[in-house]
C-alpha cells in the first residue's frame, strides 16, 4: 500500500507526528517501531481506535522489516533535552543510537527518503547521510522548519498580521547558533525595514524584532522547563515535510541538508531554504546574505564542524 512512512521512535515527538500524519491523511500505511515494542503497539491501537473520523490508513506497528518499500522513514529515536540542557548536549548518546539503526532501517529501505528528527538534528542528520551512504538528496533533517515556523508566528502577533503572510526564515543549525535572515524577511512583500516604519501598530520594532528573535531561540528551553518536552509544532513540521515529498509540492521549506560551496562552506549539513519534492531535496536556495548574515552563518558551520570532527562513526 502506498504512499508509506515508517516512523521510528514512538515517543511525545513520534507518536504525535503519527496522529497529525494521520489526521492529514496524506499517508496510506504509517508503520510505528521502537525498541519498546509496547510502546509502539500502544500508539497504534490508540490511533487506529479514531480511525473512523478520518481518512483510511493502515496503522500498525513492526520491527525495522516494515520499513521495506517505505517512501519516507522518519527518525524521531533517541534522547531528548532535559530542562537546562542544550540540543548538542545529547550527541554523544544520539549518536550511537543512530550508528545501531541505521544500518537495521537501510537495510530494508534501500530507496527511502530519511528524515532525521532526533536531536542535535543538524549533526544526525551528517551521521545519517555518512552512515547509510545514501545520496545527499534523500537525507533530510527537519532542521529549521520548526524554528522559521515559531519565528513566523511571534512576528504575525506582533505585528498583527496573518502568518501565512509572513515570510521569514531561520538558517543555519536548528539550535544556539542559528540566525534569522531579517535582510529578506518581508509582509506582503515589503521587507520589515520598509514595512515596520509605516505600519499602524507603532511598536519600538528594532527592539521588538530583536525580542522576537531571542524568543525563536529560546523556545524549546521554556516549553520543555514547562511541560518536559515539544512535540505539538514539531509534528506539524514534519507532515509538512512529509506532504511536500509525498504530493511533489515544489514547497520552499529551512530543512537540514548537506550543503557545499555556500559562502565558503562545506560537507556540513545544516538549514538553509531549500526546494522538496518527491526527490527529496531538489536544490538548495542560494540566499543573497548581508555581510553581517554571512559572518552568522559560516560561525554556525564552524560551530556544527567542529562537533562532527569530535564523532567517531
Ligand atoms: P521521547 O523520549 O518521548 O521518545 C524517544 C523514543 O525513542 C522513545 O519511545 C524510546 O523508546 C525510543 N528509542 C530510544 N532509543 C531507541 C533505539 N535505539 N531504537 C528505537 N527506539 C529508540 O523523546 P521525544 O520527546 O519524542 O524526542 C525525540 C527526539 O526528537 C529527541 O532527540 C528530541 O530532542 C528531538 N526533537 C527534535 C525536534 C526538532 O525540531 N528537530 C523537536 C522536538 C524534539
Amino acid at each position: 500500500m502506498k504512499p508509506k512512512v515508517c516512523i521510528i521512535g514512538t515517543g511525545n515527538v513520534g507518536s504525535t507526528f503519527a496522529f497529525a500524519l494521520m489526521v492529514n491523511g496524506a499517508a496510506r500505511e504509517i508503520v510505528l517501531i521502537d525498541r519498546n515494542e509496547k510502546r509502539a503497539q500502544g500508539e497504534c491501537m490508540d490511533l487506529n481506535h479514531g480511525l473512523s473520523f478520518a481518512r483510511p490508513a493502515k496503522i500498525y506497528s513492526s520491527g525495522y522489516e516494515g520499513c521495506k518499500d517505505a517512501d519516507i522513514v522518519v527518525i524521531t529515536a533517541g534522547a531528548k533535552q532535559k530542562p537546562g540542557q542544550t540540543r548538542v548536549d545529547l550527541v554523544q548518546e544520539n549518536a550511537e543510537i543512530f550508528k545501531d539503526i541505521i544500518p537495521k532501517i537501510t537495510k530494508y529501505a534501500q530507496n527511502s527518503i530519511l528524515l532525521v528528527v532526533s536531536n542535535p538534528v543538524d549533526i544526525l542528520t551528517y551521521v545519517t547521510l555518512k552512515i547509510s551512504g545514501f545520496p545527499s538528496n534523500k537525507v533530510i533533517g527537519s532542521g529549521t522548519v520548526l524554528d522559521t515556523s515559531r519565528f513566523r508566528f511571534l512576528i504575525s502577533e506582533n505585528c498583527n498580521i496573518d502568518p501565512r503572510n509572513v515570510h521569514a526564515y531561520i538558517i543555519g543549525e536548528h539550535g544556539d547558533t542559528e540566525l534569522p535572515v531579517w535582510s529578506h524577511a518581508n509582509i506582503g512583500g515589503m521587507v520589515l525595514a520598509k514595512y515596520c516604519p509605516i505600519c499602524n501598530e507603532k511598536c519600538n520594532y528594532k527592539k521588538e524584532l530583536g525580542k522576537i528573535f531571542d524568543e525563536v531561540k529560546n523556545a524549546a528551553y521554556k516549553i520543555i522547563e514547562a511541560k518536559g518536552a515539544t512535540y505539538y509544532a514539531i509534528a506539524l513540521a514534519l507532515t509538512k515535510i512529509v506532504e511536500a515529498i509525498l504530493r511533489d509540492e515544489n514547497s520552499i521549506l529551512p530543512i537540514s541538508a548537506l550543503i557545499n560551496d555556500y559562502y565558503g562552506v562545506n560537507d556540513v549539513c545544516l538549514s538553509i531554504p531549500s526546494l522538496i519534492n518527491r526527490n527529496g531535496v531538489e536544490r538548495i536556495l542560494r540566499l543573497e546574505l548581508s555581510a553581517e548574515e554571512q559572518e552568522q552563518f559560516k560561525h554556525s558551520a564552524n560551530t556544527l564542524k567542529e562537533i562532527i570532527k569530535n564523532i567517531r562513526l
